[in-house]
């Protein structure tokens, strides 16, 4: 099952790829559902199941304006960000791999855009690019173990990691947060996937180019904590509930790590994909004063 956020409603996603369909959610249930596309994880349980069921024969869907899109968990209690979660990309950043549990940190809500998006670039900012998958949070969960957490998983969606360097390097400790949640720093979609969708949930190729250069390309089967091992991991620490976002971590190839350095400039495009969601596409703007 694919659901999206259109235009703040919640939608089932039929057909396609490059086809896809809309249904909106709240009419094909006469109501017992959405339109919030928040509040749609905290009943994720009986969604699935009407999902699987539902005859949408007396609803054709329309076509999905992207412009219209919005990230899938619009409005997450908690937002969790991942650092260090490939090797590759932990070398390039000059750090060692993470053995307990990688770097986390958080992106604000205030940063979540949809998939197709003009970001503009902060007054002589450094913005580079960080491809990842992120999970959403279909059921509160605490002290689970690694074997429940796909259980406990709405399903999976793309996003960029947006990062403003200068700022995010600059003082005596790494100012994640604020560094990586400029307006637009966030962008998600198209849509969420449902782990059953995939061959292999814990298998997937991701990646981005600016301008149809490709600058990452890599699998999730190599993250250093999966999927599982980090909802599992992050439910140690704290209460995990319905909605909440994980950007798990990006792969090697960002502008940062690069020699020379290399970050995204005004008129650049990047295009970022992963196997089986879908694409995201940010077009760069200068800030204006
Ligand atoms: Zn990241």
């Amino acid at each position: 099952m694919r659901i999206a956020n259109l235009d703040n409603r919640a939608v089932l996603v039929v057909g396609g790829p490059g086809d896809e369909l809309a249904v909106d959610i709240a009419t094909a249930s006469d109501g017992r559902f959405g339109p919030d596309p928040s509040a749609i994880y905290s009943s994720w349980n009986e969604v699935r199941a009407w999902g699987a069921e539902v005859d949408l024969s007396g609803h054709a869907g329309t076509a999905i304006d992207r412009s219209l899109l919005r990230a899938p968990s619009p409005a997450p209690r908690q937002v969790f960000a991942v650092g260090l979660n490939y090797d590759d990309h932990a070398a390039e950043s000059g750090f060692e791999t993470p053995t307990h549990l990688p770097p986390v940190f958080t992106k604000y809500v205030s940063a979540f855009t949809g998939p197709d998006t003009e970001v503009a670039i902060p007054p002589d900012g450094d913005v580079d690019w960080e491809i990842e998958l992120v999970t959403v949070i279909g059921r509160e969960a605490y002290r689970i173990d690694a074997a429940e957490a796909w259980s406990c998983t709405a399903g999976l969606t793309a996003g960029q990691d947006l990062s403003e360097r200068i700022s995010q390097m600059r003082g005596p400790a790494p100012q994640f947060g604020l560094a990586k949640s400029y307006p637009g720093f966030a962008p998600q979609g198209p849509w969420l996937v449902t782990p059953d969708e995939f061959a292999d949930p814990d298998d997937l190729e991701l990646g981005c180019a600016i301008d149809g250069e490709e600058v990452q390309k890599g699998r999730t089967r190599d993250m250093i904590f999966p999927v599982p091992e980090l909802v599992a991991a992050l439910s140690w620490n704290v209460t995990l509930y319905p909605g909440d976002v994980i950007f798990t971590g990006t792969p090697a190839g960002v502008g940062m790590g690069r020699d020379p350095r290399r970050f995204l400039r005004p008129g650049e495009r990047l295009d970022s994909w992963i196997e089986g969601i879908g694409e995201l596409h940010q077009f760069f703007v200068a800030a204006t004063p």
